[in-house]
């Protein structure tokens, strides 16, 4: 905001929901944790929250004439943040009837081999963008395939629309098809020097996991990482029986799966690891002690047949755990049905997520885990200006129910187990409409 670029901005009215800090795993958040505004104000300016607070105390400090957005009865909240999707499996979710290593062969390579061919690529991350949007989710931490072209696209895709978002080319040199694996050290860095922090997007490298990179491409990126310590890292850890056995024999001289990314240097603050539903104490201890975050991607651990995610373990550890879709293992995309699937695994190992602690993983602690809170997870002052409009009245059943609702815990429980693509009324990012539910049509 200089003086001649100065522009009065926006203002969006209505009720505000944002976490300050972890509410904990109480019936009630934690003192402190939480703003909550029944008739609240954020004024959007350049992309940033300006000011945030009760109408009224906001309302005398506005430039007059400002416009004005009303979302009386809806309710504002931090943009979703997903920690772990792949893009490119956009159109094969849903395929039927298989666990992790045969999904792989029969329906993500044959797949994502079709990213070796721009136009493709294109069509896939403008799609999901808008599906993303669709449901609220503003940041996101993607997979592409391990051709430079899908990436390039991706973050052309989200820079455009002035999206914060992580991405990488996929790295595998063995146990895929010929045309899926590469070294892929020089367009990693190319990559990363043509994109890492332009705008608001940021650079992860992305091996898959253990099984499809030798030793040689593994060292690799630990190089890298070690020499640009700001990247961030994602992969796959422990998700299924036969692919930690397959682990095992590929590396047997590593204490196990996780000491396969400790020895090549690719445990750290920015390391997401997804899954880890078979693991043992001490392997959790060790990830907390790097700082490094587990990735909670319960409709995949569900549809995949992997396993039930020890959530309270992982907390017991001071280890972070982030929530996400894995689409396409994933079955939605939807922050709220990522919830839902959370809470109903936690309900089958005796540790039922509460509305607060599932809305504070969505967004502070995803933007946490992430060390991404300097800029989004929160409606703060000088945050940048991501936020989701929910409808609790989406459909004629929701309406019922939030009617019966008596307090803010129950409205918010309501919405992560009834809630859809339908209750997200509208998506901003970067201080601008990025989705509107009910416009007539798309330009
Ligand atoms: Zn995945």
């Amino acid at each position: 905001m200089n003086d001649a670029g100065f522009s009065a901005g926006r203002v969006l009215r209505g009720p505000v929901v944002s976490f300050l800090n972890d509410p904990g795993e109480g019936d009630s958040p934690e003192p402190g944790s939480l703003l909550h505004l029944q008739d609240g104000a954020i004024w959007l300016v350049d992309g940033r929250i300006q000011a945030i607070g009760d109408y009224a105390e906001v309302a005398p400090r506005l430039p007059a004439g400002i416009e004005m957005v009303d979302y009386a009865g809806k309710l504002m909240m931090p943009g979703f943040i997903d920690s772990h999707v792949h893009y490119v499996q956009l159109d094969i979710m849903a395929s039927y009837g298989r666990q992790l290593l045969d999904w792989l062969n029969e329906y993500t390579f044959p797949e994502e081999c079709r990213f070796a061919e721009r136009a493709h690529a294109e069509n896939v991350a403008e799609a999901f963008l808008d599906e993303q949007l669709r449901v609220g989710t503003t940041t996101a931490q993607v997979f592409c395939t391990s051709h430079p072209v899908s990436v390039d696209t991706f973050f052309a895709a989200a820079r455009r629309r002035g999206l914060r978002m992580l991405a990488g080319k996929v790295l595998m040199d063995r146990h895929a098809p010929a045309a899926l694996t590469d070294s892929g050290e020089r367009d990693s860095e190319r990559l990363i020097g043509d994109w890492h922090g332009k705008d608001r997007l940021g650079y992860t490298l992305t091996p898959r996991f253990a099984p499809t990179s030798t030793p040689a491409q593994l060292d690799t990126v630990g190089g890298i990482l070690r020499t640009a310590p700001d990247l961030h890292l994602q992969t796959h850890l422990s998700e299924n029986k036969g692919e930690i056995d397959w682990v095992a024999e590929l590396f047997p001289d590593c204490r196990d799966y996780l000491g396969v990314y400790e020895r090549y240097g690719l445990v750290g603050p920015r390391s997401t690891f997804a899954h880890g539903i078979h693991l043992d104490q001490p392997m959790r201890n060790r990830l907390a002690a790097a700082g490094a975050n587990i990735a909670f991607c319960p409709t995949s651990n569900l549809f995949l047949g992997s396993g039930l995610f020890d959530r309270l373990a992982c907390r017991d550890a001071g280890l972070n755990t982030t929530l996400a879709s894995d689409v396409g293992g994933g079955t939605d995309l939807s922050g709220l049905a990522t919830l839902k699937a959370a809470y109903q695994v936690g309900q089958l190992l005796g540790q039922p997520l509460t509305a607060w602690q599932g809305f504070y993983r969505l967004t502070l602690g995803n933007a946490r885990a992430l060390h991404l809170d300097t800029h989004i997870g929160s409606l703060r002052q000088g945050k940048e200006a991501d936020i989701v409009v929910l409808d609790p009245a989406a459909t004629p059943l929701l309406a019922r129910r939030s009617a019966r609702t008596r307090n803010l815990a129950e409205q918010l429980f309501a919405l992560m187990m009834l809630g859809d693509d339908r209750s997200v009324y509208a998506t901003w990012a970067n201080g601008e409409c990025v989705h509107q539910r009910d416009a007539a049509s798309t330009p």
